[in-house]
């Protein structure tokens, strides 16, 4: 069913290539003109209404809350914009919320020009462990375009997000605890917009000429691609005899964060500068892409350094995987589809599905392909993937990789 679904998705992309169509769908005019453009930046706030016994805040890293407002005793609407438009229609939102009595309410989700929404409400106390709303409060009426959740809150901090909240800081956290394996370290090879670290893991062995890099986070919400990359980067980073020998023979480069400021400001797609940074990858107007780009070209002369292998982490509506076609002469011509083989065969129960990366649209890959000529793979997980399946097909995913590039 999958396969199917792919090959005609497929015939579609082909047939708007043909007819020299933009193919990326999801993509609003424009996009690929990347030079910065304006965005508006989120008042940080508290609202307090019902005579204060009521609150609700942006006033955190990666929130995203722009107006909120009682409609009667029970029902309130939170009011959530873009940081520009036009954009892609992945509308992020994240507040707190919390009254001094335990009591229950109803909150509206209400997208600014009539975006529609996306992301299934997870709810926190602490911001580590969240879970999703249950079903039976919540309400995402399509035709009407209403979408409401029902809170019980009370003096205890609710958070309220559309994915698991995962800041730049976060994810900095995450690649020093990684820099602690034998042969890693860090180095910040850039820095965003507005100052924040581009920051790249280095691991396995620095002499050796094979390489495999590993980018992330381009786009904000985009929480579950995340999650796959570091299953997919802690299985390799293991100390069991697989992982050791994949890193003995191969070296390993990652950029797990690629735009900060948009993560940290609770963006819906796009950097500080007002820019998809997937759509830079020919232009690189943007700093976050630039230093990519030019730490890696210049690395990659210098140290006669050969990328095999390039994955880009993302999230979409289902599991999905953005490939280049089996016979594209690469640095190992056919690899992507093999180990996609390899992993449907070693879970038994999982069918890869594979698209073709579309058209002449600049994302990361395309510039991996177009400039080492690299096999490159945008991985897209579904957003309501649940986590524990996310993090069996990352391993496998990473197991896969290792047995196939050490068999050459
Ligand atoms: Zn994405």
């Amino acid at each position: 069913m999958l396969r199917y679904f792919s090959f005609i998705l497929s015939l579609f992309v082909i047939a708007s290539c043909s007819k020299g169509v933009e193919p990326e769908s999801y993509d609003p005019e424009g996009s690929t003109d990347t030079r910065t453009k304006e965005i508006s930046y989120q008042v940080k706030r508290t609202w307090r209404m019902d005579n204060g016994s009521l609150s609700v805040s942006n006033d955190f890293v990666s929130s995203r809350l722009n107006d909120f407002v009682r409609q009667n005793d029970t029902l309130y609407t939170a009011v959530i914009s873009p940081e520009n438009g036009p954009i892609n229609k992945s509308p992020w939102y994240a507040f707190s919320i919390w009254s001094e009595k335990e009591r229950k309410i109803t909150v509206e989700l209400k997208y600014t020009d009539d975006y529609t929404h996306r992301y299934y409400p997870d709810l926190s106390h602490d911001m580590v462990n969240w879970t999703p709303i249950d079903s039976s409060d919540f309400v995402n009426d399509t035709t009407n375009q209403v979408t409401r959740m029902h809170l019980e809150i009370g003096p205890d901090t609710l958070f309220v997000a559309a994915q698991e909240i995962m800041t730049s800081q976060y994810v900095y956290n995450y690649l020093d605890s990684l820099s602690k394996i034998a042969g890693a370290q860090t180095k910040d090879i850039g820095y965003s917009t507005l100052g924040k670290p581009i920051r790249l893991l280095s691991a396995g062995n620095p002499a050796s000429e094979n390489v495999v890099v590993i980018i992330g986070r381009q786009h904000p919400p985009e929480a579950t691609g995340f999650l796959a990359l570091q299953a997919f980067v802690n299985d390799l980073m293991k100390n069991d005899s697989l992982a050791v020998s994949f890193r003995d023979e191969f070296q390993l480069i990652m950029v797990p964060m690629v735009n900060p400021d948009g993560v940290d400001m609770g963006h819906w797609r796009h950097n500080a500068g007002g820019i998809d940074l997937n759509r830079d990858w020919y232009s690189f107007n943007q700093p976050e892409t630039s230093a990519i780009r030019d730490y890696l070209v210049s690395w990659v002369q210098e140290n006669n350094k050969q990328i095999l292998f390039a994955i880009d982490f993302h999230s979409t509506q289902e599991d999905l995987f953005y490939v280049f076609e089996e016979d594209r002469e690469t640095n190992m011509t056919g690899f992507t589809h093999r180990w996609l083989d390899r992993i449907e065969q070693d879970l038994g129960d999982y069918e890869a599905n594979r698209i073709p990366t579309s058209g002449n649209s600049p994302v990361s890959t395309r510039w991996f392909y177009d400039t080492f000529e690299t096999e490159a793979v945008t991985y897209e997980v579904g957003d309501d993937s649940p986590r524990k399946r996310i993090e069996r097909i990352g391993e496998s995913a990473a197991d896969a990789l290792m047995e196939l590039m050490l068999s050459k």
